[in-house]
């Protein structure tokens, strides 16, 4: 049996790192065993489903490397649905009913009031004949609800352990709509079995969808797939993220500069007792994948972790990797490979160099401490006119010293802050060789 996993987003919103934590792992489980990933839309909801966000969805898949194999939209497949909600009402598992919101929320406020849980009381399932031609007649169509057999159901989860879920606490789930829209619940089912999914990984929150779910393959005559459930994320303080997801979508961190494979690298082991490894690759991040070794409790993240990351793989990226990001920011060919080899050194982002060249190209403003004005005026005076080479520095401070007796940090600290415009940076030998300009004050 070929591994097939699939990622199943519903393109109603940008994915955000919980999501791709999804699409990650279900990714490399088929890439380790060099099985089949699927991307499927789950697209039931024609009001919430945007082609926006479908496509939004594949450009940021895309971009993480995260390719797909096959392509599947569920609302291609409402004909399957239909058949196999067909052989659910003759197997007698489905059964339809009326109750309006209100009601159903009425019913869940006294079983509460009364201590019980408030599962659905199946009412649907004593309408006479009579009783539901009224209904039909009156309210028209009903929900479709699955009727689950009350037994535990049990599987042993590819990160929880063994489970164990009593039908009797779960409602009888809601599969069709009264407009007849199939629900994801449903359509989920009919789409594991005919595409043939052995493994299905996805957040915590959907436990209790794979109890019945378990159940409804069963009826349907299938087997199911081995599930596995991650914890959900929350934010470096253990707060729930679901209401900063919005700033965590994959473009923001892109657009914000974060590197692809520090942020695979990341999610490949942010919960897991391996350590975070950068990975080179995509195909490196497979082999080193162990479902088993996540855990169960929430998974902090933390986005700042992303940008040390970001800025090691800078540091080891070749100057062919991002030649055109350097010509595009006007650096001369002749240059690149110097600017990139000490630029590299010095940035977190890509959108760090920006300011650096400009510094080379024209200056930056000096910062000069009131004590050192005079001695900064004194060493610009005696500094020759660009171009520069990589002994400049050195002939210059040498100079500069001879001249008024300052040494080390006294003598380096204000010219790096005058030249520069900063404490810290690439070496000043770097920096003078790279200067454009003469700075001035
Ligand atoms: N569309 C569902 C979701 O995004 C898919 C869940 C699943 O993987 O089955 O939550």
């Amino acid at each position: 049996m070929t591994v097939t996993t699939r990622f199943a987003p519903s393109p109603t919103g940008y994915i955000h790192v919980g999501n791709l934590r999804t699409a990650l792992f279900n990714h490399l489980i088929a890439r380790k065993a060099g099985g089949t990933f699927i991307l499927r839309l789950d697209d039931t909801d024609p009001e919430r489903s945007k082609q926006e966000y479908a496509d939004a969805i594949q450009q940021d898949l895309e971009w993480l490397g995260l390719t797909w194999d096959r392509l599947e939209r569920q609302s291609d497949r409402l004909d399957r649905y239909a058949e196999e909600a067909d052989r659910l009402r003759a197997a007698g598992r489905f059964y339809e009913a009326w109750e309006t919101p209100t009601e159903l929320d009425l019913k869940r406020k006294k079983q509460l009031n009364m201590g019980q849980p408030p599962v659905y009381d199946r009412a649907a399932l004593k309408l006479s004949a009579d009783d539901k031609a009224r209904l039909r007649a009156e309210r028209g169509q009903g929900v479709w609800r699955f009727q689950l057999d009350q037994e535990r159901i049990e599987w042993v989860d590819g990160i929880l352990g063994p489970l164990s879920i009593d039908a009797g606490s779960v409602s009888d789930p809601v599969l069709i709509r009264a407009d007849g829209q199939v629900l994801y619940t449903f359509a989920s089912v009919v789409d594991d079995i005919d595409m043939g999914i052995t493994h299905v990984v996805r957040g915590a929150d959907h436990v209790t969808n794979t109890a019945t779910q378990i159940q409804i393959m069963a009826a349907l005559g299938a087997g199911h797939p081995a599930f596995a459930h991650h914890s959900l994320l929350t934010g470096a303080q253990g707060e729930a993220l679901s209401k900063r997801l919005g700033t965590l979508s994959l473009r923001d961190l892109r657009a914000a500069g974060v590197e692809r494979m520090a942020l695979l690298s990341l999610m490949a082991r942010l919960g897991s007792s391996q350590p975070v490894v950068l990975a080179g690759s995509i195909d490196e991040l497979a082999e080193g994948f162990d479902l088993s070794q996540f855990g169960s409790a929430p998974t902090k993240f933390d986005e700042t972790d992303l940008f040390p990351l970001t800025a090691r793989i800078l540091q080891e990226t070749p100057l062919s990797a991002v030649a055109g990001e350097i010509a595009a920011l006007g650096v001369p060919d002749a240059l690149a490979a110097d600017f990139w080899a000490v630029a590299r050194a010095n940035i977190t982002t890509k959108a760090d160099l920006a300011p650096w060249w400009a510094l080379f190209r024209d200056g930056a403003v000096p910062v000069v401490d009131d004590e050192d004005r005079a001695f900064v005026a004194a060493a610009f005076a005696m500094l020759p006119d660009p171009p520069y080479d990589g002994a400049t520095w050195a002939n210059w401070t040498n100079a500069v010293k001879d001249a008024t007796g300052r040494k080390g940090k006294t003598l380096f600290m204000p010219l790096r802050k005058a030249v520069t415009g900063q404490d810290k940076g690439p070496e000043m030998a770097d920096v003078m060789r790279l200067l454009r300009k003469k700075p001035t004050l």
